[in-house]
């Protein structure tokens, strides 16, 4: 009876575990089929400097509305397609509209707009991703050098010297790099002492400390004299109030980007008006 009891607890594990794996590929096949199938959405947010107060770089974010579902956002499907192959097409499909939208906002907003892109490690490793960079900005005549790859999970880096070679090739058409949310990852330092990085973001987990704990601004203040003696610029993200705001505008923090200062939103809805930092009265 006990026996019968453990080996049913057993099967019903198994067929958990089954079903699970089966909703997993499911979703894994979902998502190839949604960049196949124009599912996925570019949500835009604006970057704003410290001495303008304007925002001349937008960070594309991916979103991916999923018929009868509704809005994912990436924290939900990168990981999964970093595993399964499918980051390569994805990075790809999210240049291609960048580079499409950023074409469109040029001639109607501002000539000097300036996309800042995600880019997975995995696929800036891949010299095929590299060269299909190159042909998708000559394929829509936009310039490399209005782009900034913003090299996220550092996590998943398995050959520094291969992404180097992305960065080597891709500077020669004159795009920035950036190191994504520094702080946070497994050592980016070292990507930082190979790679030709111009930028570097504080990652929004340091951000949010900022009033309740002092050691998150310590390592903030460090940070962002690192990242000066090493020539680069620092970008606070996550910046949704104004204390936030005030300290990283007194530490020296050359960008900030946030809820505060502007949400990401969809192609149609940047308007110039968003690209001038809100005032202090409108938080
Ligand atoms: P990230 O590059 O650090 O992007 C900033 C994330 O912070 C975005 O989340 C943005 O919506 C969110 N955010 C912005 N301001 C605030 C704020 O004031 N408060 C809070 N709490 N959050 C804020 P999102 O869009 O969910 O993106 C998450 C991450 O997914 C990104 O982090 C990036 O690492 C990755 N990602 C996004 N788009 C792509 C893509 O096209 N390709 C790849 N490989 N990764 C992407
Ligand atoms: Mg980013």
């Amino acid at each position: 009876m006990k026996n019968d009891i453990f080996s049913k607890n057993g099967r019903t594990e198994l067929a958990r575990k089954q079903s699970s794996v089966e909703q997993h590929d499911k979703f894994v096949s979902n998502l190839r089929h949604a960049i196949c199938n124009e599912e996925l959405r570019l949500h835009y947010q604006p970057r704003f400097d410290a001495v303008s107060a304007r925002a001349n770089v937008l960070e594309s974010l991916v979103r991916w509305r999923r018929p009868g579902i509704g809005l994912f956002y990436p924290e939900v499907f990168i990981s999964s397609a970093e595993d399964h192959g499918l980051i390569f097409s994805l990075d790809l499909w999210v240049f291609e509209r960048s580079c499409i939208d950023l074409k469109h906002m040029q001639g109607a907003i501002n000539p000097n707009l300036k996309i800042a892109v995600n880019v997975s490690a995995l696929s800036c490793e891949s010299i095929y991703y590299t060269q299909k960079v190159i042909e998708i900005s000559e394929k829509h005549g936009v310039l490399l050098s209005d782009f900034e790859f913003e090299i996220t999970e550092t996590t998943h880096m398995r050959d520094i010297r291969k992404v180097l070679v992305f960065c080597e090739t891709l500077k020669n058409y004159g795009v920035e790099f950036s190191m994504d949310n520094v702080g946070s990852g497994q050592s980016p330092l070292t990507a930082l002492s190979m790679l030709p990085i111009s930028t570097v973001t504080i990652d929004q987990s340091f951000v949010h400390g900022i009033g309740n704990s002092k050691r998150c601004e310590i390592i903030i203040c460090s940070l962002i004299n690192m990242v000066r003696e090493l020539g680069m610029q620092a970008i606070a993200k996550g910046i949704e109030n104004s204390e936030q705001y005030w300290f990283m505008r007194e530490a020296g923090c050359n960008q900030q980007q946030g809820f505060l200062l502007g949400r990401p939103v969809s192609v149609g809805k940047i308007k110039p008006q968003l690209l001038t930092e809100p005032t202090v009265d409108s938080w």
